[in-house]
């Protein structure tokens, strides 16, 4: 469903990801482990279309993302690790005004914010404004976005960073929810947050792909 073939993106002199392939299974829910800085975020934005890369090759569903990025961008819900969230306006407004960014049918809209505040479990915040919400509620409104278009993937950028333990284990739930219905890539600088959610680890090492496998052969190499 996604392949990436020797991915590399420089910022001026400094080569942020060198070379990174992997390829990621429909229905498959993929960690990527790396320290900060490792090139995590650079790597999953231009999986989403939001960065180009300096060279290499994105297909989703078998499209080329660099050449027909909307196409691609279509398929995807992305969370980026800070939410891009509008503090004055109510939850469900907010979906709203990016299902119609996203271009979901008019009739369908309304339902489709229902379901995605019941799989990102914020329904009680729903009529909240935003700015009032703590933390964890942001994020979990953040993954109601990333799926009020119902993609088929979604695209997690440390969804759990600056959370409690509490909204972790929430956040842990909600992607193992996900399970079987939606492909999804999550990135974390944190193993145990990963390894009781995904199939399989991608580990990243100074913008380089340094190893990958099920988290449990990983748990003794690191
Ligand atoms: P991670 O998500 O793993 O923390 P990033 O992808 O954010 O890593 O960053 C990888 C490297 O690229 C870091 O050295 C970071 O400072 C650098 N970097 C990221 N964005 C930019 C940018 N816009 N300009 C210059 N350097 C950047
Ligand atoms: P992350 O590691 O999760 O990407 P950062 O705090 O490193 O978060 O980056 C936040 C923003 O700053 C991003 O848009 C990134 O591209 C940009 N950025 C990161 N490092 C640099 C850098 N060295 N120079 C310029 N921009 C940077």
């Amino acid at each position: 469903m996604i392949e990436v073939e020797h991915l590399t993106k420089r910022y001026g002199p400094r080569t942020a990801v060198q070379d990174v392939s992997f390829r990621v299974g429909k229905g498959e829910i993929v960690g990527f482990l790396g320290p900060n800085g490792a090139g995590k975020s650079t790597t999953l934005r231009m999986l989403t279309g939001f960065l180009a890369p300096s060279g290499g090759a994105i297909r989703i569903d078998g499209i080329d993302a660099l050449a027909k990025p909307i196409e691609a961008k279509k398929r995807i819900g992305y969370m980026p690790e800070a939410c891009p969230i509008y503090p004055e306006m109510r939850v469900r407004e907010y979906l709203r005004y990016r299902a119609e960014l996203k271009g979901v049918a008019s009739r369908a809209i309304k339902e489709r914010i229902e379901i995605a505040l019941d799989q990102a479990s914020v329904k009680e915040a729903g009529d909240r404004i935003i700015g009032q919400l703590s933390k964890g509620t942001r994020q979990r409104v953040g993954l109601a976005d990333a799926l009020v278009a119902d993609p088929p993937i979604l695209v997690l950028d440390e969804p759990t960073a600056g959370l409690d333990p509490n909204q972790i284990r929430q956040v842990r739930d909600l992607v193992r929810g996900l399970a079987g219905k939606k492909t999804v890539l999550v990135s974390t600088h944190i193993l145990p947050e990963v390894e009781s959610t995904c199939d399989r680890v991608v580990i990243i090492h100074r913008g380089r792909v340094v190893r990958e496998g099920a988290p449990d052969q990983l748990r003794q190499a690191i």
